[in-house]
């Protein structure tokens, strides 16, 4: 099934991304992880690619695959371009098809330091091209910044960019997390403008330690808001009151998006099955 089709004004898409486990890492583990958070019954689950600067990860198709057919939910696999030449594309689109998979969350991905970029495809929209142009008929999603991409010089450029993605193919487009609500809001207003009419998920990542922010920190640039600075001056030394307020926070986001009629919730799982089900609880009757 193609995710564009999800969104059909029914209810509200919910989501979850899951990233599969490091190269010396068992790959069972994400079975395990899988096992619970079926019951939970997302919409469809994304499976990351090679993300954080590592090297490609191959069994993002295996994990892809079996989401759809071990736990018959719809399944995306993401995809970047950025490290990888035309014949490995290739290579990936026939693999991704031949395992079943209908959807592609289509990437330029981070450059990997000391590493030359290649040159098949300098960003998304150059990779969404060719998936478009070729003989699969994958349903192609891609991602978007309600903040901006940290390599746009303002928010402008960065709309105009991400309207060459959905121009070339793009149906569907999950944001990058954030934290303060009206940021993504206002985001949704200029894309809205720029002409984007396709369904837009929030990315919503329940924070639970200060590391794990100050690593997103790091890589995707979000705006702290001063109450989340508060949460977290506050709890940080203490483990499960951090982790219960990280949930509280992700939660209350959540109500506000869906009070406010977005198309769709994505949640950042960071594969806990325990904090994605915690969130259900508090909001699966909402959808
Ligand atoms: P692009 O759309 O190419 O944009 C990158 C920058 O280039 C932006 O500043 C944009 O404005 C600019 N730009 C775009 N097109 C043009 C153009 N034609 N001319 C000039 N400038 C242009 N990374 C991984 O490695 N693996 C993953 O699985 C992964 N999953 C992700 C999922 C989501 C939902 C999100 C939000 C991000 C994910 N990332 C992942 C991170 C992503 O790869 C990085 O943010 C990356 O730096 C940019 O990817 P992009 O596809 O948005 O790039």
């Amino acid at each position: 099934m193609n995710l564009k089709d999800l969104f059909n004004g029914e209810k509200t898409v919910f989501s979850f991304e899951i990233f599969p486990p490091k190269r010396d890492a068992d790959i069972n583990t994400i079975y395990t992880t899988l096992d619970q958070l079926h019951y939970l019954d997302p919409d469809f689950i994304s499976v990351t690619y090679g993300a954080s600067g590592s090297l490609a990860n191959n069994s993002t198709c295996e994990i892809a695959s079996a989401i759809k057919k071990q736990y018959c939910l719809e399944a995306a696999a993401h995809l970047t371009c950025v490290n990888s030449t035309r014949e490995e594309i290739d290579i990936m689109l026939e693999r991704l098809a031949n395992a079943g998979i209908d959807n592609i969350l289509a990437l330029r991905g981070d450059r990997v330091p000391d590493v030359p970029p290649k040159e098949d495809f300098p960003h998304a929209s150059d990779l969404i091209r060719y998936i478009r142009a070729s003989h699969y008929d994958f349903g192609i999603s891609a991602a978007c910044y309600p903040e901006g991409h940290p390599d746009s010089p303002d928010m402008i450029d960065d709309i105009r960019n991400l309207k060459l993605k959905v121009d070339a193919g793009a149906e569907h487009l999950i944001s990058q997390l954030f934290l303060d609500n009206g940021m993504f809001y206002s985001f949704l207003e200029k894309a809205r403008i720029a002409g984007i009419n396709v369904p837009i998920e929030a990315g919503i990542m329940p924070v639970v330690n200060k590391k794990q922010i100050e690593r997103m920190v790091t890589l995707c640039g979000a705006t702290l808001p001063e109450k989340f600075i508060k949460m977290m001056e506050k709890f940080e030394h203490k483990p499960e009151a951090m982790r219960d307020a990280g949930i509280a926070y992700a939660t209350n986001q959540i109500v506000d998006l869906l009070a406010h009629g977005v198309d769709g919730i994505h949640l950042y799982t960071m594969n806990n099955p325990y904090i994605a089900r915690r969130i259900c609880q508090n909001v699966k009757t909402l959808f």
